[in-house]
């Protein structure tokens, strides 16, 4: 994909005066983050680190990917509801990965009181680059699919006006008419709004569970406003909140300082350091509720990258699907090569490879958030310390996508404008609800598009790596 706008790169006055302009449009229309230096307080914030110009993406996979969505979100939710195979997948993982066993041992404990919960409300976001093949084609391949705590879709619903703006600056007001509107948060708060209605107490809240550290919270302020312009009441709490002031009825109604709780949206609890002691016993109060989970535990562990890998192996898909071929086959068109690093002859055959050419893999652990993945050399070292160890059944491995870069500039707070060489992710928003057995709503809620300069191989927006972008479909 060569960048549409060559003659723009060159042109440094241009591109410094652009630059003026798009920081300003972005913190007009919201594009902003809390700083580093006081992430609790929003006196000083500052805007969202994104790109100067829009990125190019391929039409056609941009496309391929919206079409997957609905599938996708049938997956994840299919693989929640089947406790044969989340136990089965895991088995190996949760002898050695606590995180995961811990997360487990709590789905393991509800399912065995019994679902209070008959309501379920998933919000997604499947995660692709485009790899180039041998011949140069394009080919748009999964990274991950993120079930628990998906960001950006609300500062992602405002930067293709800032993106729209810097183009007509730059004299390209076609190409800024070709932008697509997009607003994730409006569908992620439909969901939620769909899901409260369900749950059917109109006095009862929606509970957005956050971090204890909150820079991204005008991201979920976006959702959050949504919801109150449709008269539904926000509360925000931690899981500390939940311990202390947190308590369920006897129907396994959950009340916050007095108020019932209908939805709990976690904006939290996806890594291990969002646990103590006491946020444990927080997450197995709301797990045990009768509260529509956002995601429930089981959908969490539906997101792990160990249930990743077992869903590329032959078959796996056929039965979690059964008599739906055409999802099967749009879902595993978008599969890179992964691989089992379990205990066994397989396992041993796929280490030995990665340790010879560690540079056609991404090593990856059971965990989430960005910078947590190893390559090359590292990934080389780390296995073979491992190899013959069981630890490295917490790790899978998977073919390393190599996107053609483009250049571009990443607009950051106090970082000088300087031109970077830089590849792209694409995220589709899913949204469904489940009452019981029946699918109320499954919907692909919009798009995030995250850049990068190519010399970091991880991380994320929130990771202080990728930056917010806006794609142009060519
Ligand atoms: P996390 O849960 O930490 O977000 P990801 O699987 O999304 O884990 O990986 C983090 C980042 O690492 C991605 O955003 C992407 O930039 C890079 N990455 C992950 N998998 C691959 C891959 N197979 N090929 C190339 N880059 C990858
Ligand atoms: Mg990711």
């Amino acid at each position: 994909m060569a960048a549409p706008w060559e003659d723009v790169l060159r042109n440094e006055a241009a591109v410094q005066e652009a630059a003026r302009v798009a920081v300003d449009a972005a913190l007009l229309a919201g594009v902003l983050m809390r700083t580093e230096g006081e992430p609790n307080a929003s006196d000083v914030v500052n805007y969202a680190p994104f790109t100067l110009l829009p990125s190019a993406v391929p039409s056609a996979l941009f496309e391929q990917a919206y079409a997957v969505q609905q599938d996708f979100n049938l997956l994840v939710d299919a693989i929640s509801q089947n406790k044969e195979f989340l136990e089965h997948t895991l088995a190996s993982t949760i002898k050695v990965d606590d995180f995961t066993a811990r997360l487990f041992r709590i789905y393991m404990q509800v399912l065995e009181e019994g679902l209070a919960q008959s309501v379920f409300l998933g919000i997604n976001r499947s995660d692709y680059m485009f790899d180039c093949g041998v011949d140069g084609t394009p080919a748009l391949k999964q990274i991950e699919i993120n079930t628990i705590a998906a960001s950006f879709g609300g500062l992602t619903s405002r930067t293709a006006a800032v993106h729209g703006q810097v183009l007509k600056v730059l004299g390209k007001s076609e190409e800024a008419s070709r932008l697509l509107p997009n607003n994730p948060s409006k569908g992620l708060a439909l969901g939620i709004a769909k899901a409260w209605e369900l749950y059917g107490s109109p006095s009862a809240v929606v509970m957005f569970l956050v971090e204890e550290v909150q820079r991204n919270i005008f991201d979920q302020r976006c959702v959050e406003n949504e919801l109150w312009n449709r008269n539904i009441r926000v509360i925000r709490r931690r899981f500390r909140d939940v311990f202390e002031k947190g308590s369920l009825d006897n129907a396994r109604r959950l009340y916050m300082d007095g108020q019932e709780v209908a939805v709990v949206y976690y904006r939290e609890g996806y890594v291990p350091k969002n646990y103590d002691q006491q946020n444990w016993e927080a997450r197995l109060l709301l797990e045990r509720s009768r509260a529509v989970k956002c995601p429930d535990i089981a959908t969490q562990l539906a997101g792990t990258k160990k249930v990743q890998q077992e869903l590329s192996q032959p078959g796996t898909l056929e039965r979690l699907l059964p008599d739906r071929a055409e999802a099967v086959a749009r879902i595993r068109a978008t599969f890179a090569g992964l691989y089992s690093l379990d205990v066994g002859k397989e396992g041993d055959r796929m280490a030995a490879v990665a340790i010879a050419d560690p540079d056609r893999f991404v090593l990856k652990p059971q965990r989430e958030g960005g910078g947590n993945n190893l390559y090359g050399e590292e990934l080389r070292q780390v296995l073979e310390k491992i190899r013959d160890s069981p630890e490295r059944t917490s790790y899978i491995l998977m073919d390393k996508i190599q996107p053609q870069p483009a250049m571009n500039y990443l607009l950051r707070a106090h970082s000088p404008l300087q031109v970077s060489e830089c590849i792209s992710e694409l995220g589709i928003f899913g949204v469904y609800v489940r009452q019981g057995k029946e699918m109320v709503m499954n919907k692909a809620a919009g798009h995030l598009l995250r850049t990068k300069a190519i010399e970091h191989a991880d991380g994320g927006v929130a990771a202080g790596v990728a930056v917010l972008d806006t794609p142009y479909l060519v």
